[in-house]
C-alpha cells in the first residue's frame, strides 16, 4: 500500500515490540514512526544540554516530565512528513499526555490505539536479550542479530545493550507502566479507539494482526465518508 491517512498510537509494556512493529508499519503505510524514547536517546547522543538533563531520567528508568515530552511531540507532529499521518510509539504514557494529543486536532487526528499485550514474565526475557544500534536505534536481539556481529545492518553503527535494560531499571519502568500508562487503556477504550493485540506471538504474525485492524479501521473511515457525502448530496 502506498500512503495512508492514519493517526496511530502503539501502547504496550517494555519489550512488547512497539519499536519493531512501528518500523514495519511505517514501511507498510508510508507514514513516519515516531518513537519518543528514540527521539530522547538521540538528544542524549548529541550531548546537548537538554540531552544531558534527559540522560538522568532515562538511565534511571524514570519518566521525563510531561511538559518536556509534550513540547517535543507537538513539534515533531508539525513536520511536513506528518501531514498524512503518524505512528506514535512510547507516547502518550500518561493521561496528561493523552489529553495533550487529543487537543492537537487535525492533521494530528488519532484513529486507532493498538495495545500490544504481553505477560510480564516475557518482558525480562525479551529485554535482557535485546540489543539496539547505538547510532540509529534499530532493534536486534541475541536471537535475531545483525548480519555482521554487532554492527548495524542499517547504518554500520555499533549494536549494544541499552543502559536502561538492566533488571533493576526494567522493574522500575514496568512499575511506572502499571501506574501511569495502563490507565490509558480504559481511557482509549471509552473513546472507542482501542484494539487489543496478543504481542507474545511471532512478530510477523503480530504485524499481520495489526495491519488487519488498521485496514478495517481505514475501510470504516472511508465508508463513513462516502455515506456522509451521499447524505450531503441528497439533502
Ligand atoms: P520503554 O518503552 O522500553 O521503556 P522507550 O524507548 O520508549 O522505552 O523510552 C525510554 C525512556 O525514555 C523512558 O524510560 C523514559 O525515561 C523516556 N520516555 C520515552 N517516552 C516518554 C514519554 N512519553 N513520557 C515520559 N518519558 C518518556
Ligand atoms: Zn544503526
Amino acid at each position: 500500500m502506498s500512503f495512508a491517512n492514519l493517526g496511530l498510537v502503539l501502547i504496550g509494556k517494555q519489550g512488547a515490540g512497539k519499536g519493531t512493529q512501528g518500523a514495519e508499519l511505517s514501511k507498510h503505510y508510508d507514514i513516519p514512526h515516531i518513537s519518543t524514547g528514540e527521539m530522547f536517546r538521540e538528544l542524549v547522543r548529541l550531548e546537548s544540554p537538554t540531552g544531558k538533563e534527559l540522560k538522568q531520567y532515562i538511565a534511571k528508568g524514570e519518566l521525563i516530565p510531561d511538559e518536556t515530552v509534550i513540547k517535543a511531540v507537538k513539534e515533531r507532529l508539525s513536520f511536513p512528513d506528518c501531514a498524512h499521518g503518524f505512528i506514535l510509539d512510547g507516547f502518550p504514557r500518561t493521561i496528561t499526555q493523552a489529553e495533550a494529543l487529543s487537543d492537537l486536532g487535525t492533521p494530528s487526528k488519532l484513529d486507532l490505539v493498538i495495545n500490544l499485550e504481553i505477560p510480564t514474565r516475557l518482558v525480562l526475557q525479551r529485554l535482557t536479550r535485546r540489543r539496539v544500534c547505538s547510532n540509529c536505534g534499530a532493534n536486534y536481539s541475541l536471537d535475531s542479530p545483525p548480519k555482521v556481529p554487532w554492527i548495524c545492518d542499517v547504518c554500520n553503527g555499533k549494536v549494544t545493550k541499552r543502559v536502561d535494560d538492566t533488571e533493576q531499571v526494567i522493574q522500575k519502568r514496568l512499575h511506572l507502566y502499571e501506574d501511569q500508562t495502563r490507565p490509558l487503556l480504559q481511557w482509549y477504550k471509552t473513546r472507542g479507539l482501542l484494539v487489543d493485540i496478543d504481542a507474545s506471538r511471532d512478530s510477523n504474525e503480530v504485524t499481520r494482526q495489526i495491519v488487519n485492524a488498521i485496514d478495517q479501521k481505514l475501510k470504516d473511515k472511508k465508508d463513513s465518508k462516502v455515506s456522509n457525502n451521499y447524505e450531503d448530496d441528497i439533502s
